[in-house]
């Protein structure tokens, strides 16, 4: 399958968080649309929040937002409300696409230059690239790279995640980042139920993740919404067909797995990285003090 690369010009660039204004983001930024990695339990996939007509679409049609940056450049003059830039909400800010544009290096100058922290969502290595500038935020008011991983599972990666590096590529980026001062954690979203959800996974990944330089992790059951369930259960139909009747019972009804199932996977992952002593969720950046503007609660006038 080829991949299209469109050149366009975004409307906007950063999307209000807004669940309540002790929401650790200002906002999500994303530089491309559609994303290479084509995960097939993306949640983008759904109709809700699906930018293109065709889902299929996502995967293979990328829109490099050429202006991104002046609209940064615009937002940033007039100061970010409480919180922090979060690049990579949906879509992989260092996405093959990346190499060439490099929209996510220059929006990370931008948000140095006027001295935010930020944070950013991945499952490639190319972030790297990006240590040099990473530093200097990281010095100055803060930077965080959470680096999406579900599994250690060579079959599971392979079946789930057919666009990206291996999970143990990835952890050893994290290292390196970790390293060099960089705050790292370990985004293991989504738990896929039956796949990955068992305890001994969970903890193997969330070991891994701590040896490697995690200081937290979160976590967030999968969601299976129209389309995006639509793909994932022929994956199911094909791969693990004796899981096929679970699920619809589990998902019985809603898009989230049954409420006692999320409650028991969140209440393991919560132990295992207290046992681990990483942090669960990026609060502690907060509580540190260490982190700059943006993270201060400074109550700017701000409209989107
Ligand atoms: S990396 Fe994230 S945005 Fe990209 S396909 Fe995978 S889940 Fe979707």
């Amino acid at each position: 399958m080829i991949t299209q690369y469109k050149l366009t010009s975004a409307k906007t660039i950063l999307n209000k968080s807004g669940q309540d204004d002790d929401d650790i983001f200002a906002g999500t930024i994303n530089p491309y649309t559609g994303c290479e990695h084509g995960c097939v339990y993306c949640y983008v996939q759904a109709e809700r929040y699906q930018p293109y007509k065709n889902k299929a679409d996502f995967f293979r049609t990328i829109a490099i937002k050429q202006n991104a940056v002046s609209l940064l450049n615009e937002i940033l003059q007039k100061g970010l409300p409480y919180g922090m830039a979060c690049i990579g909400s949906s879509s992989d800010p260092y996405q093959p696409a990346e190499e060439k544009h490099k929209i996510t290096r220059s929006l990370l100058e931008t948000i140095n230059k006027y001295g935010y922290p930020v944070h950013i969502f991945t499952k490639s290595s190319l972030v790297l690239r990006d240590l040099d500038i990473l530093k200097e935020i990281s010095k100055k008011s803060g930077a965080a790279v959470s680096f999406s991983i579900i599994t250690l599972d060579p079959r599971t990666h392979v079946i789930f995640e057919p666009g990206s590096i291996s999970p143990q590529e990835r952890l050893k980026a994290m290292k390196e980042l970790s390293k060099n001062g960089i705050t790292c954690g370990l985004s293991l979203m989504p738990v896929l139920p039956y796949i990955t959800d068992d305890e001994k996974q969970l903890e193997a990944l969330i070991k891994a993740a701590g040896e490697h330089g995690a200081q937290y992790v979160w976590s967030g059951c999968l969601t299976l919404r129209d389309k995006q369930h639509e793909k994932y259960r022929s994956v199911l139909l094909k791969d693990f067909p004796g899981l096929v009747s679970r699920y619809a019972a589990l998902y019985k009804g809603r898009h989230s797995p049954a409420p006692a199932y999320a409650h028991r996977v969140h209440e393991t992952i919560f132990k295992l990285a207290n046992k681990y002593s990483i942090n669960y969720g990026l609060e502690f950046v907060k509580k540190s003090g260490k982190w700059g503007k943006g993270l201060t609660p400074i109550q700017k006038e701000f409209e989107f």
